[in-house]
């Protein structure tokens, strides 16, 4: 099989010309699995076509938003007649404390929220306060958590037994890069020789408390309670970044899972329902340092844009339904469990990693519990089964260490269908 694409080429080579790379986020154009991208031109519900005319069914939902599926009718209600009173005022609207309260009512160790435009402002803007709080200037991040593009958290380890950052990107001042030191997920006696070492220099240790940007990665028992006691020993503050757990691993976001109460959390993709949209809240002793009650300064031309709160708020309420979390992950488990038994009986390495509505499905014999060892994932296999897919009419996120993402829109069918393409191939690729 091959797929029509005439178009989406056409596009991008438009694209390419005056857009870096032809996006507007490097994922997007599918290097990493051998193609070129595919440009959209809708969605309903668990599928999206694109502009050659070919259907897919989607398990990338805008990398996590869309819980609800493509333009649900009750979000896309909520947007129209918000937007019929005006697209944005830049002065307060009752919206923004309703989405704070539901917010808040879900996430008990939150006083206090304030929004922000993306996950990468929640990050940079928590880690500020942390700083701002604290009189402190390190942090500690772990290797394979993605907090985002701003310059504190594009580090990632340097070799030999330091755990000094180094900058994953050009652009990134050394400077900033020595104020981040890198842990191991995971490896709790790690984290405790750094604060050994460092702790009263330590302003805050963020992570995300289910990774999902090396794919899905589960903290081993015990871990979070210990990153917990280390931080609270050392009077560093704790952030979980829950941009992509939050409301998807539970209403309640790993926090409410695994009953560990952070100093601060980053919260986005689903709190907009699709539309752009960062917060990060905690206690109040905290928050209330934030400008203008407070003095560590933080603003935002669009914060809080009525049609973002209007998405996000229309989304949560659908969340809200009784037993949308039960059903989401019996869907999600299905189709996970579904594929490890096919790779399994076609001889293929396999880990499955999964929890609540987001699954990863590694390419690797090992045990994935760290970032070096999803690492030993046959990325060229993923490639192959990735691009198998595609043509199948399943889009998958385009890199093994990617989660994989369900909505309330998908069907049995639809994970049936996904398994039966899923078989087939892999049979082809043997
Ligand atoms: C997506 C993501 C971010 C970044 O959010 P953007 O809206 O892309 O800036 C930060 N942290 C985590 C855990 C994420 O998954």
């Amino acid at each position: 099989m091959t797929l029509q694409d005439g178009l989406s080429k056409q596009a991008y080579a438009k694209a390419k010309n005056i857009i870096p790379g032809g996006v507007n986020s490097p994922v997007r154009a599918l290097k990493s699995v051998g193609r070129d991208p595919i440009f959209i031109d809708r969605g309903q519900g668990s599928y999206i076509w694109d502009i050659d005319g070919n259907r897919y069914l989607d398990y990338v939902g805008s990398w996590g938003p869309l819980i609800v599926g493509h333009a649900h009718p009750e979000v896309l209600e909520a947007i129209h007649k918000t937007a019929e009173k005006g697209t944005g005022f830049g002065a307060p609207t009752e919206l923004e404390t309703e989405l704070a309260q539901e917010v808040l009512h879900a996430y008990p160790g939150m006083d206090m929220v304030r929004m922000v435009n993306s996950g990468t402002e929640a990050t940079m803007s928590a880690l500020r306060l942390a700083r701002g709080v604290t009189g402190r200037e390190k942090i500690v991040k772990f290797e394979g958590c993605y907090h985002g593009h701003s310059d504190s958290l594009l580090i990632k380890a340097g070799s030999g037994a330091l755990t000094l950052g180094v900058p994953t990107s050009p652009g990134v001042p050394a400077s900033t890069a020595s104020a981040t030191i890198v842990a191991q997920f995971n490896d709790i006696e790690a984290l405790e020789d750094i604060f050994t070492r460092d702790g009263r220099n330590i302003a805050a240790v963020i992570l995300e408390p289910v990774a999902g940007n090396m794919g899905v990665v589960l903290p081993e028992p015990g871990f979070l309670q210990k990153v917990r006691e280390i931080t609270k020993h050392h009077g560093s503050i704790l952030i979980f970044d829950e941009v992509m757990t939050g409301f998807r691993v539970s209403y309640g976001g790993a926090q409410a899972k695994y009953e560990i109460e952070p100093d601060l959390t980053c919260l986005g993709k689903i709190i907009g329902g699709g539309l752009p949209v960062g917060a990060y809240g905690g206690k109040r002793e905290i928050m209330e340092q934030i400008s203008p009650s407070g003095s560590v300064y933080q603003a935002g031309t669009l914060s809080g844009n009525p049609l973002a709160m209007a998405s996000g708020l229309a989304t949560l309420r659908l969340l809200q339904r009784p037993g949308t979390y039960e059903e989401l992950e019996r869907k999600t488990t299905n189709l996970a469990q579904g594929l490890k038994s096919i790779a399994q009986e076609l001889d293929f390495p396999i880990w499955v990693n999964g929890i609540g509505a987001m699954f990863s499905a590694f390419f690797t014999d090992q045990k994935v519990k760290d970032y070096r060892r999803a690492c030993t994932s046959d990325v060229e296999l993923f490639a192959k089964f990735f691009r198998g897919m595609l043509e199948r009419g399943i889009y998958l996120a385009p890199s093994q260490f990617e989660a994989v993402f369900l909505s309330t829109a998908h069907s049995n069918n639809d994970i049936e269908f996904t398994l039966e393409q899923a078989r087939a191939v892999l049979k082809s690729i043997c």
